[in-house]
């Protein structure tokens, strides 16, 4: 399968953070807490050279605290990178957010006229309109659970000091790392007209059963894990009844049933990737499909 996804103002989009690396203070990089090495733009840490920085692990209401705990000391180890687990749609938890620029920037953001210009950015569909959103108090960044939805540069004034700039979510037009793209297809940062819910939620399941097989028994009620993915999947699809004339399960109906309860951690909090082994590809995935972006 060849996933093709890549909407025209991303590259307009990486010239304009390059230019406005230039006029800011502190970048805010959003990522999802589920995948922070694949949803990160690589591109992103060679432009920013030693640009302040924060790593907003979002979306962890929806990933493993164990596994998000290993990430955070990565960061700071590997980069000395603060990361912040958090929740865009809790305001307590996104103050934090305020409290580390105002850290990073002391000689900004008390004197009027001096606020710390702080950029926000991240690939599409993590969460950037709405911290944006909770951080502003009010609906100012377009929200959507659709990717690449926020398509304008704005600033908005927080008026407590710092001034945001919103930029285009940017994604690397190839994926070289195909266990990575798989991930951000498994996360839903893909849009889903370009997906193959069959093959995603094939390496999605198979993943599931090798790293949180409990959370799959106990969800759809399974004393025991199939043994090949494709099993796992029409298990999971007589569950959720999606089924066809005689009792056959709708497989591609099934594998996006899947994905949607996986997204919506109804499953239980996991998380797709650890520091250890995150730029490691699955050698069954360079036998099998590829994704292209
Ligand atoms: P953007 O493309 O990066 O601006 O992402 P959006 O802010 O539009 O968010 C994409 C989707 O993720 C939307 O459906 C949001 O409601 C959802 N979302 C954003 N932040 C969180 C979060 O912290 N937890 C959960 N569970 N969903 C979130």
């Amino acid at each position: 399968m060849t996933i093709k996804w890549y909407p025209g103002h991303m590259s307009k989009a990486r010239e304009q953070i390059k230019e406005l690396l230039r006029k800011i203070d502190v970048i805010i990089e959003v990522l999802d807490a589920r995948l922070p090495y694949s949803s990160s733009n690589h591109l992103l840490e060679e432009l920013r050279r030693d640009k302040p920085c924060i790593k907003v692990l979002n979306k962890n209401d929806l990933a493993d605290p164990v596994v998000t705990q290993l990430w955070v000391n990565h960061f700071q180890k590997t980069s000395g990178v603060r990361a912040l687990p958090l929740s865009a749609k809790h305001l307590p938890q996104v103050k934090q957010v305020v409290k580390v620029c105002k850290n990073l920037v002391p000689n900004r953001g008390n004197n009027p006229g001096y606020p710390i210009r702080a950029m926000v950015c991240g690939i599409p569909n993590v969460g950037k309109s709405t911290l944006i959103n909770t951080l502003a108090g009010k609906s100012i960044a377009k929200v959507g659970d659709k990717p690449a939805i926020t398509v304008t540069t704005q600033q908005i004034d927080l008026r407590n000091g710092i001034l945001i700039f919103d930029t285009p979510g940017i994604l690397w037009p190839v994926m070289s790392n195909q266990t990575g793209a798989y991930r951000l297809a498994t996360s839903g940062a893909i849009g889903a007209n370009a997906l193959d819910y069959t093959n995603v939620g094939m390496f999605a399941v198979e993943f599931m059963m090798r790293r949180y097989p409990e959370l799959l028994k106990e969800r759809y009620r399974l004393a025991e894990l199939p043994e090949a993915p494709h099993e796992s999947i029409e298990a999971i699809g007589r569950c959720l009844g999606c089924l066809v004339s005689g009792g056959v399960v709708d497989v591609n109906r099934a594998a996006e049933a899947f994905l949607r309860e996986l997204r919506a951690a109804k499953i239980g909090r996991v998380s797709f990737e650890e520091p250890a082994t995150a730029a490691v590809q699955d050698p069954n995935l360079l036998l099998s499909s590829t994704l292209e972006f």
